[in-house]
């Protein structure tokens, strides 16, 4: 059991158990540079197979992708006023391009050479807008160049003084999609397509159910017409903004001069969207599905979804069973799963679970002499149950076993959602439920800023999303939560990561 009580529970302390059982999976590590995780093997692989799921949705809708520049000039972030103002507290900025000698000894041995100053800074890209946009000016000249469907994998740079590995860090993995179309439907179009495949990847991927809709004018981003959103809810009933799909009217294009000819011969300034999902994607899998003995990894993307654990005591046995286990291993391998034989003998079974548990392993199969002389493996599942499967088939019943665990996964986050939701409930209530267990909260909105604001101010809650109709309430809210105007639209509100 001493491995399993490496993580805490997640009842006493929900933030150090995310800590330990990120620890304990090996995903990711605080680094030497303050506010900058590693993301260990692990957990990047678990970020390969979601951004290969991602990467062929966008392929299957047309975008390709490309890479700009990891720096800005300054000068580009003053041409958009809201982006700027969004982005100018956490940017990190380059101002010389050598060190030099000094002569000291120890730290002091080399400084910032003065005399290379550059003679205008440059910004490590904290989004790529600007500098994706003064490309597209350049790249877009007829209607016929038009849509532009470009997306980057990245990495980029947002300066934060608190550190959460995989939530909030300094740099951070992404992509982001950007494309310019000729008028506001085709952008419309497209922000609205890229959150389908958003919540498609969330649901069928990550099985994390997500509400889907618009931002208030106060959450979208920065430079943004509308930015919609998927929201999803934690296991401690906190939300995760897990992906932004911004309509950007053409503020960009006006900003960057991104023009085009009409089929009519007019000048016209395209639309924009711009879009992203980040390797806080990470987190959010770790949150809606792990328990105390550390990580759920949904079988989809699981870096490994199969782990074989042979059990033997004579060296007569463990010649058997390890033939027997790279036997069953080459069967699922042959299928597309991707197997691991664990052989090491080293260590004890017991000690082999509870390590491939913590590390979030759907399926285990272990195989004992008695199983080799049954003609079977026991199967046990990380979310819970254990029976003897058949060898002959294995590859097909652990196929079934996986696919229902990746149902059952959803299901049981979508039940848990849902039993803390609230809606139809009084302002007190409301409040009380924001500041306490917490959940997302429905409720009417005036779609006045002010209430927007005193709501935040007396529970820290925000909305998250105005949410799209399947996901409103059966029964419109009448009236407005803080100022009981009539309400003009639903809003769900929650404390948010
Ligand atoms: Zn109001």
């Amino acid at each position: 059991m001493a491995q399993a009580q490496k993580i805490r529970p997640r009842a006493q302390d929900f933030s150090e158990w995310y800590n330990d059982v990120i620890m304990q999976a090996e995903l990711a590590d605080y680094s030497p540079v303050r506010g900058c995780m590693v993301i260990r093997p692990w957990g990047y692989r678990i970020w390969e197979l979601m951004q290969a799921a991602l990467d062929a949705m966008f392929k299957a809708t047309g975008h390709q992708n490309a890479y700009f520049p990891l720096f800005i000039p300054q000068s580009f972030f003053a041409k958009e006023a809201a982006h700027v103002e969004g982005f100018a507290k956490e940017a990190a900025i380059v101002t010389h391009t050598r060190l030099r000698a000094t002569g000291k000894t120890g730290a002091a041995a080399i400084a910032v050479d003065p005399s290379s100053a550059l003679e205008e800074p440059l910004v490590v890209r904290p989004t790529s807008e600007t500098i994706i946009y003064a490309m597209y000016a350049k790249w877009i000249q007829s209607y016929r160049d038009l849509p532009l469907l470009l997306n980057q994998w990245a990495n980029v740079v947002r300066w934060e003084m608190r550190t959460r590995l995989f939530l909030r860090t300094t740099e951070f993995l992404w992509q982001e999609g950007h494309t310019a179309h000729a008028d506001e439907a085709g952008a419309e179009e497209e922000a609205r397509r890229i959150l389908g495949i958003y919540r498609r990847f969330a649901e069928e991927w990550m099985a994390m159910p997500v509400l889907t809709g618009a931002k208030t004018d106060s959450e979208k981003f920065a430079g943004a017409q509308r930015t919609y959103a998927i929201e999803a809810l934690m296991q401690d009933n906190k939300a995760l903004q897990a992906g932004t799909s911004h309509q950007l009217g053409q503020n960009f294009a006006k900003a960057f001069n991104v023009q085009y000819q009409t089929a009519a011969g007019d000048l016209a300034y395209v639309w924009n969207t711009s879009w992203g999902v980040t390797t806080r994607l990470i987190g959010g899998l770790i949150m809606t599905h792990s328990d105390d003995n550390g990580l759920i990894c949904p079988p989809r993307l699981a870096p490994v979804q199969v782990v074989i654990v042979p059990i033997w005591k004579s060296d007569e046995e463990q010649q058997q069973v390890l033939n027997l286990g790279g036997r069953v291993q080459e069967e699922l391998r042959a299928k597309g799963l991707r197997v691991e034989l664990d052989a090491r003998d080293t260590m004890k079974p017991g000690a082999k679970y509870f390590e491939w548990e913590a590390r979030g392993v759907p399926v285990r199969l272990e195989i004992g002499p008695r199983d080799v002389a049954a003609g079977q493996a026991m199967l046990a599942r990380r979310t819970g149950g254990k029976a003897p499967a058949r060898l002959e088939g294995i590859a097909g019943t652990v196929q079934a076993a996986l696919e229902e665990m990746q149902g059952a996964l959803l299901d049981a986050a979508r039940k848990r959602r849902e039993a803390h939701s609230l809606r139809g409930a009084g302002k007190e209530q409301v409040l009380e439920f924001l500041r306490g267990a917490g959940g997302f909260a429905y409720a009417g909105f005036c779609g006045d800023a002010v209430c927007e604001a005193a709501i935040k101010q007396a529970t820290s809650a925000t909305v998250r999303v105005l949410p799209d109709p399947e996901f409103r309430s059966a029964e419109a809210p009448k009236t407005c939560l803080w100022c009981g105007k009539p309400s003009v639209v639903e809003a769900v509100w929650a404390q948010a990561y």
